[in-house]
């Protein structure tokens, strides 16, 4: 059992007071809040041992070098990669799908396909499309059934020898939905498709096995899962990052440089031009220890409690509708209330210190196939009670007195 006063203890900001209302942050999947020891590690690090990492003879360079490795290293364990230099650091879940996508442009014929989910975050369809464009591919698209889950038949007849990439997320950011990756992963490698997965909602909640998986690509974002802004992760199997050309050339990701000729750096260093966030990658390790002192498995036991009273008490209300009500969930419910833009339901709970996330959730084409202009999200984080579920409840309750 989880002390949740103590872990909120170590959250600061969740003592503080908005709009004279204590704060109920709800809006963990946009991005999560960050403990004290995050906050202490960024600080002691620019305090101690700021200095540029794989260049100086110096001592001090060499701390950070060290600290920033021990870091990819730890980040290895955590997914179980089999290589510390198949963990790239990135800014973000997009920064990485953004490398993956601009590399399948020396590889990818016209006439080939690239199939994504209809469930995709932009930022896993507009690279995608733009990478299409570039060759002549195909972009084709797995549909979603009434309750926000994949339809996997008609996947299945979307895979041919044309697929080249399939990619999407391994838990919706939008409705909550986990995925069926691993059945996914394996179907697309029977045609010979890679396979990129988008783990930004996934890594909050539960701890990724990259080899278990067999995915090529896992790529997530270190903001959401307790850890800076500007950091992120792109694992990719060894084969697949010697096979993709470097993403953006500059110091650092080069052997040798001449007018007639560059050659490149081995891996990592190949996708890792230019000086990097390395007080921020230094740490999301730090990032990851906490979590992990907390352990995934409490997490989400704990998350999938909070998810369970939500939906039941969200329910209570009369012309209340949840999107996204497939078996398999994060700690996400996305709702409507019958008549009332959730923009207007969104401001009036923020005056109440509720914060939650509405409109689209940079996800258009979901909300198209549920023809509505967007929802009301509460993503929960383990250091969330029943108590501000309660708290959100009455609020949306007031809401839509007030609205009606
Ligand atoms: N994919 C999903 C599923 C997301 O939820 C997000 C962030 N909302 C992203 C990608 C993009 O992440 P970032 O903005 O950190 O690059």
């Amino acid at each position: 059992m989880l002390d949740i006063q103590q872990i909120r203890a170590d959250f600061p900001i969740l003592s503080q007071k908005v709009n004279g209302k204590p704060l109920v942050y709800f809006d963990n999947g946009a991005t999560s809040q960050k403990p004290q020891i995050v906050i202490d590690a960024e600080v002691k690090y620019y305090q101690e041992i700021n200095a540029n990492i794989h260049r100086g003879v110096h001592t001090l360079s060499q701390l950070a070098t060290d600290a920033y490795e021990i870091s990819r290293g730890k980040i290895k364990e955590h997914i179980n990669a089999k290589f510390a230099h198949e963990v790239l650091f990135t800014s973000g879940t997009t920064h990485g799908i953004n490398l993956v996508s601009n590399g399948f442009a020396s590889i990818l014929k016209p006439g080939d396909e690239v199939i994504v989910s209809s469930l995709e975050h932009h930022s896993n369809i507009v690279p995608w499309q733009m990478l299409c464009e570039k060759t002549g591919a195909v972009l084709k698209v797995i549909p979603i059934d009434e309750n926000g889950e994949l339809i996997l038949e008609d996947f299945d007849a979307l895979l041919s020898e044309k697929t080249k990439v399939v990619t999407l997320n391994h838990i919706s950011n939008a409705l909550g939905i986990i995925n069926p990756i691993k059945y996914i992963i394996g179907k697309a490698h029977a045609v010979g498709a890679a396979v990129l997965i988008d783990g930004a909602q996934a890594v909050p909640h539960l701890k990724p096995d990259v080899q278990e998986l067999d995915c090529d690509f896992y790529a997530f974002s270190g903001h959401k899962m307790c850890g800076p802004t500007g950091t992120g992760i792109l694992y990719g199997k060894e084969e697949w990052l010697n096979k993709l050309p470097p993403y953006q050339g500059g110091g650092e990701m080069i052997k040798e440089v001449t007018f007639e000729k560059t050659t490149y750096a081995d891996l990592p260093h190949k996708f890792e031009a230019g000086t990097p966030n390395i007080a921020g990658g230094i740490v999301l390790g730090t990032a990851i220890d906490y979590l992990n002192s907390i352990g995934f498995e409490n997490i989400q036991e704990y998350e999938n409690e909070l998810l369970a009273y939500a939906t039941k008490r969200l329910l209570e209300i009369e012309g209340l509708k949840i999107y996204g009500t497939g078996k398999n969930k994060a700690s996400v419910v996305s709702f409507n209330i019958d008549g009332i833009h959730p923009y207007d339901i969104g401001s009036i709970i923020d005056k109440l210190g509720i914060a939650v996330r509405t409109g689209h959730h940079c996800a258009q084409p979901i909300m198209n196939f549920f023809c509505i202009p967007g929802t009301i999200r509460a993503s929960f984080s383990f250091y969330n009670t029943k108590e501000e579920i309660d708290q959100m409840v009455e609020a949306v309750k007031k809401a839509q007195t007030m609205l009606s």
